[in-house]
């Protein structure tokens, strides 16, 4: 059977941000494939014994993508320092086994995917150190590319961390289904011993794998890169008893080793990042997160790169965040840039957490296309959002981003969610 939903407005989020007034999108039941993108009338009148649905008030849209989340740290309410990443990081250290060692984990990771779905979220990047989430999130309705971080610069320890990381992307494998992909996570340059990580590379390259990594979030991470001391000269003589340690790359060397990847690149907060920087990571998305990157390093990613820049939006765990709703991200995202144009910078914000998630994370979704995966939300509003200004623009992103909460409807892989 056919199905039709329909709303007063449509967002398509492709990179033109056309809006369809009255619009509607047209699916085979159970089968993950759009097949039309159009007028509901017409798509009613091509699919005369479809199942129909039109909500009036309402705006239809892919559904949104937090590109970059941790669940693991969902129970961490006000363990850790905010206002410098170094306080931040010693205490994430001190407080980490706390936080994790949670007698409730499972509820804390459903928490966290029951607030994805109730913020509009179908597609999640979901970082994960442990491993501990992985059949939670593999069974749960959202789909999710799953990014077994590896983490460690102790040569010693590095066989065991190897074996560890290939341990859990063999256990995400064997999970791999439409809704999970597996994946891998360099955690970042200044904690990742070169050996593994060119290896890892490589499997991604040859396996098609995504990869994901932490990149130039905070200027002791710049200092330690390219001046060689700082904050993390201390951090591994406090951590390992390392006298006179040396970064393992260079901002560019780590950049140049990354350089064979063409499929799903992402490089999460770089808000250090220099244009020098950027031409060599062409391949990548960035992922920005606003909140965390405001909570760590009291900084923003400039409103230029956000705009000259494909950038996908992720919330970042609780670790360095009051909560993992994305709409609240977007909202935040709104007010971080005065010196862009409102309305403008809302579509910008709005294809981050769709078109540019999608290609973050290498699926198939995103935007509301023929043949795109049928993964769409309907919000609800007791008025029409549709109000142009001045010039006849249509300020709808604008005040979706401020009003939205929760949508009515919600389809994952062609299967209702709500
Ligand atoms: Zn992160």
């Amino acid at each position: 059977m056919i199905e039709i939903f329909g709303a007063g407005l449509v967002f398509i989020c492709d990179e033109e941000f056309q809006i369809l007034s009255n619009g509607g999108i047209a699916f085979e039941s159970s089968k993950d494939s759009i097949l039309r993108v159009g007028d509901y009338k017409s798509l009613c009148a091509e699919f005369k014994n479809a199942k129909k649905t039109f909500v009036p008030n309402g705006i239809l849209l892919p559904t949104l993508i937090n590109a970059h989340i941790h669940f693991e740290f969902g129970g961490h309410l006000a363990q850790f320092c905010y206002g410098d990443f170094g306080e931040w990081l010693d205490s994430l250290m001190a407080n980490r086994d706390n936080v994790l060692k949670n007698d409730d984990f499972e509820s804390i990771i459903t928490q966290g995917i029951d607030e994805q779905i109730k913020a509009g979220v179908g597609s999640v990047g979901a970082i994960s150190s442990y491993g501990d989430d992985m059949e939670i999130l593999a069974h749960s309705p959202l789909r999710c590319v799953y990014f077994n971080e590896a983490i460690g610069s102790n040569p010693s320890a590095i066989d065991f961390l190897y074996a560890n990381v290939l341990e859990r992307l063999k256990n995400a494998k064997k999970l791999k289904s439409p809704t999970f992909t597996p994946a891998l996570a360099l955690h970042s340059p200044y904690s990742l011993h070169p050996i593994m990580a060119q290896k890892l590379v490589e499997l991604c390259v040859s396996e098609n794998l995504p990869l994901s990594a932490h990149f130039l979030e905070s200027p002791q991470e710049r200092q330690w890169l390219d001046g060689q001391d700082g904050y993390f000269q201390g951090f591994f003589k406090r951590l390992a008893n390392i006298d006179n340690a040396k970064p393992f790359y260079t901002s560019q060397s780590f950049l140049e080793m990354l350089s064979p990847l063409s499929n799903a690149l992402c490089l999460t907060h770089c808000l250090q990042i220099t244009q020098k920087e950027l031409d060599l990571c062409q391949n990548a998305t960035l992922i920005t997160c606003p909140r965390s990157n405001r909570l760590l390093n009291n900084a923003f990613l400039p409103f230029e790169i956000l705009q000259n820049h494909p950038t996908a939006i992720g919330t970042d765990g609780k670790s360095s965040n009051n909560n993992v709703n994305l709409l609240d991200e977007l909202r935040t995202a709104l007010y971080a840039y005065p010196q862009a144009d409102i309305l403008e910078l809302s579509k910008i914000l709005l294809l981050s957490a769709t078109l540019y998630g999608a290609k973050a994370l290498g699926l198939n979704n995103g935007i509301l296309a023929q043949n795109k995966n049928v993964d769409f939300a309907i919000f609800d509003f007791k008025e029409p959002l549709y109000h142009t200004n001045q010039t006849h623009q249509n300020q709808a992103p604008l005040h979706f981003i401020l009003n939205a909460n929760s949508p009515t409807h919600l389809y994952i892989n062609a299967k209702a969610v709500i």
